[in-house]
Parts: structure tokens; sequence; C-alpha cells
């Protein structure tokens, strides 16, 4: 099944699911937000018709994505692996007034333009970008290199109240209950 170029009409009605692994360096819009576009997306795709109060029926398709790609520390500017997953329910519409009109009636849905040729992949990385967190930093940071100089150059830290936090941690963890 080549998941570019699918009829998502036909795909819903029949109860479609798909599944497959994506390279992110295949991503190119994605590809280039990253560090590095080593490793893969694993995506699941579910369509079904919904039978709306008064007989209307809707066209659902549900994603499901996850992958660990890397981004740019804003700290360190070193690669960071940051977690990247998504679970979304679209309201699939025959064009895009029908889009249009639905999302001015309920914002809340998120309504797109099927096609009889629909790039499943292209939504899939599509809803990939808008998941990719804005902002990436490694837990344990290090900071630059020349703020570490700069502290280097002053004195050590006071080993003292590091003592003191390092004991009010350990009785924090082990107290209280
Ligand atoms: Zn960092």
């Amino acid at each position: 099944m080549d998941h570019k170029t699918i009829d998502i009409f036909g795909w819903i009605h029949t109860g479609g699911e798909a599944r497959g692994d994506l390279q992110l360096a295949e991503m190119e819009r994605l590809a280039s937000l990253l560090a590095d576009a080593t490793g893969t997306l694993s995506w699941e795709a579910r369509g079904w018709v919904d039978r709306a109060v008064g007989g209307d029926e809707a066209m659902m398709l549900q994603l499901h994505a996850a992958a660990r790609p890397l981004l740019t520390c804003s700290n360190c500017l070193e690669p960071v692996a940051v977690d990247l997953a998504f679970d979304r329910t679209l309201r699939i519409v025959a064009d895009e007034v029908s889009a249009a009109r639905l999302d001015e009636l309920d914002p809340e849905i998120d309504a797109i333009a099927g096609s009889r040729h629909f790039d499943l992949l292209e939504l899939i990385e599509d809803e990939a970008i808008l998941a990719l967190p804005p902002l990436a930093r490694h837990d344990q940071c290090a900071p630059p290199g020349p703020l570490r100089d700069d502290a280097d150059d002053r004195e050590e830290l006071p080993t003292g109240s590091l003592a003191a936090l390092a004991s009010l941690m350990k009785g924090g963890g082990s107290g209280g209950q």
C-alpha cells in the first residue's frame, strides 16, 4: 500500500488500518528542524465512520506516532534526544470549503479536507512538526564553555552550602514517612 496516495474516503469506509516506520531523514521539513535526522518515527492510523446524531456520517481518522529525535540543546548547542509523540483524531471532510465551515461551527473539531489521492505521510509529518517541542535542553546540562571558564576564574563554590544542600536533599528523601 502506498501511503502517499490513498483514497482516504474509501479507506475510512472500509475501516482502514495502517502502520509503519518512517525514516526521519525522509521527512525533509521535519528533518530541517532537527540537530540530526537519524532515527525513525513509528506511526499508526485508523479510520472509521462515526454515525453522528441525525444520521449524518462523520469520517474519522486517528493518528498516533512516536519518535525520539535529536534537537539542538538551547543551552550548550549539542544534540539532545526529545520525546516526540502525538495522538490526534481528525475529521475528514469532502473539501476545503466543508473543512472551513466545520471549523467555524465547532472549533473543537479538527476538520481537514480528504481526497482520493491523499498523502497520509505528509499529514503525519505535519502533525510531527506541530508536536515538536519548541525548545529543548538537556535535563542536566553543563553551562556553555565561556560561562564555565568564568566560574573557574573565581573561587570554587562554597563547599559548605553544597554540603548543606546535599544533606537537605537526603533528609527530604528519607524523612516524612
Ligand atoms: Zn545541553
